[in-house]
């Protein structure tokens, strides 16, 4: 079913506690926790608890979910401080783009400059 837990996804490990990882803040509907391998200063994943593959089909499927992680992710911004400095919200979506885990998340970066086009 649509949403349901994966057992081969990382995310949803991370989700379950399976797969440990620093959490930074958990909703009901979602979970934050910071990148392995930040690329800034501040570099958080906001995950969906439920599985959809990326942000789209998340969003299609489950609206008010997408709009939670939008909230989340401004929610730790502020508690990381890169709310007045300004952040970076990213979705990769497809191979092409950099997408490597198919559970959607979104990077939330700060704390440096961020350049514009992004690589
Ligand atoms: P993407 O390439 O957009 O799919 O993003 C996947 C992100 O997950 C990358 O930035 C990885 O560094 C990060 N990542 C992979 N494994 C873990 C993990 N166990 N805990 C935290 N972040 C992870
Ligand atoms: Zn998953």
């Amino acid at each position: 079913m649509a949403g349901e837990p994966q057992a081969d996804c990382l995310f949803c490990k991370v989700v379950t506690g399976e797969v440990p990882a620093t959490l930074v803040r958990e909703t009901e509907t979602t979970v934050a926790f910071r990148d392995i391998n930040p690329q800034a200063p501040t570099h958080v994943l906001i995950v969906p608890r439920v599985h959809y593959p990326d942000a789209a089909s998340l969003a299609a499927a489950e609206p008010q979910i997408a709009a939670d992680l939008l909230v989340a992710a401004g929610e730790v911004a502020a508690q990381e401080k890169v709310d007045g400095t300004g952040f970076r919200i990213v979705f990769n979506t497809g191979t092409g783009a950099g997408q490597t885990v198919f559970h959607a998340h979104a990077h939330l970066l700060g704390g440096r400059g961020l350049n514009w086009p992004p690589g």
